[in-house]
């Protein structure tokens, strides 16, 4: 492999009913950065149907060029049809980065890329740098739950490809009008090739909350136990009319869906009170909800962090005391 053929900074450009995944611009703003340092261009690859005018949005947003593929078989994310074209992009381009918001679809395709590619990724990244001068990626993760950073290297291989936590990078702020080059691409593929059908698209019922404008959250964490146990949060939540809020284990264990996290990589929330139920109470949750007007911690561990934070703070059972709450509201 020729090192020096490799040039470029690229983004991946998730996209959904014509709009563009937050995770994307907040990977342009990054990839401008390491652009700009390794004196080279930044590049969107933009896979989809009917997506040309949002490749105008991608330049509006730091980069330079677009490679854009726009055919009705990318009209769903499938992992076969969106990663050869993909990979017949770089091929083709050869960029030295390669970045994929670390999102459902993200992930799937940057694991699906490397499988094919002879170079490796480093998924999940919280921090990107570069070395000016040899362009090595320094993709930095948290390791060994958290305790460490590692920063992971692709040394003797391009692209460098990395897939980021959404909410970590910072968008740049749209320059309406910016231009730049728009590069339309096709491989020949059909739908007789692809063997995943989408038969059906079911639509959630569940309603967008915006946790960042309620008044009142209730947020719950791993000691509720399971998904039965968090039952518990929604119960006193609905009577206080309060939004529910959740930690990073809870999401990422699949009790509620991430728009309910708070914390350094979900929402930062400022409600009048904040109730802190079977949370611990560490450092990454605390950033996202200390400056909430009233913090109410319920922890059955008096040690717990969280009661650091806390203006009042109840040791004891959650399972127990939340529901006596509840009906206490009720009655009131
Ligand atoms: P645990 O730490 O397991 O705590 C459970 C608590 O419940 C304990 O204090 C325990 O004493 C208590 N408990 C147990 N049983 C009961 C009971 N019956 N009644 C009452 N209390 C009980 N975390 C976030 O929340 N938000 C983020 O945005 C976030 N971002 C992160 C980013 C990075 C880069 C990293 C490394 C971590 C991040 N984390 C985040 C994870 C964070 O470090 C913690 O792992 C997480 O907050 C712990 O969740 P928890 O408090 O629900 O679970």
């Amino acid at each position: 492999m020729n090192m020096e053929d490799y040039r470029g900074v690229w983004v991946f450009i998730e996209e959904k009913d014509g709009i563009v995944a937050p995770v994307s611009l907040e990977l342009l703003g990054a990839g401008k950065w390491l652009a700009e340092k390794r004196k080279t261009e930044l590049a969107g690859v933009l896979i989809g149907e009917n997506v040309q005018e949002l490749a105008q949005t991608v330049v509006e947003y730091g980069a330079d060029k677009v490679y854009v593929y726009d055919d009705p078989i990318y009209r769903f994310y499938r992992t076969e049809s969106y990663m050869k074209a993909m990979l017949a992009c770089v091929e083709k381009y050869k960029p030295e980065i390669l970045l994929y918001g670390a999102t459902s679809t993200g992930k799937d395709l940057a694991s699906a890329v490397a499988t094919d590619l002879p170079t490796g990724l480093t998924a999940d990244t919280t921090q990107l740098d570069v070395e000016e001068d040899t362009g090595l990626l320094l993709a930095s993760r948290p390791a060994f739950g958290g305790n460490i950073m590692a920063t992971i290297l692709c040394k003797k291989y391009r692209p460098q490809m990395a897939t980021v936590r959404p909410k970590v990078m910072k968008a740049l702020s749209r320059n309406n009008g910016a231009t730049g080059e728009f590069i339309h691409e096709s491989i020949p593929i059909k739908e007789e090739d692809i063997r995943t059908k989408v038969l059906e698209i079911v639509q959630t019922t569940t309603q967008r909350i915006r946790i960042d404008e309620a008044d009142i959250i209730v947020a719950g964490g791993k000691g509720l136990g399971g998904p039965l146990g968090f039952q518990v949060i929604h119960q006193l939540a609905n009577t206080l009319g309060a939004v529910v809020g959740a930690s990073r284990d809870v999401v990422e264990a699949g009790w509620i869906g991430h728009h309910h996290q708070v914390g350094q990589t979900g929402a930062t929330v400022t409600p009048k009170i904040y109730f802190a139920i079977g949370i611990s109470g560490a450092i990454q949750h605390i950033v996202g909800m200390q400056n909430s007007g009233l913090i109410i911690a319920i922890n059955k561990d008096p040690a717990a962090a969280i009661f650091q934070a806390a203006h009042y703070g109840i040791v004891g059972d959650a399972l127990t005391i939340v529901p006596m709450i509840t009906e206490a509201f009720k009655i009131a």
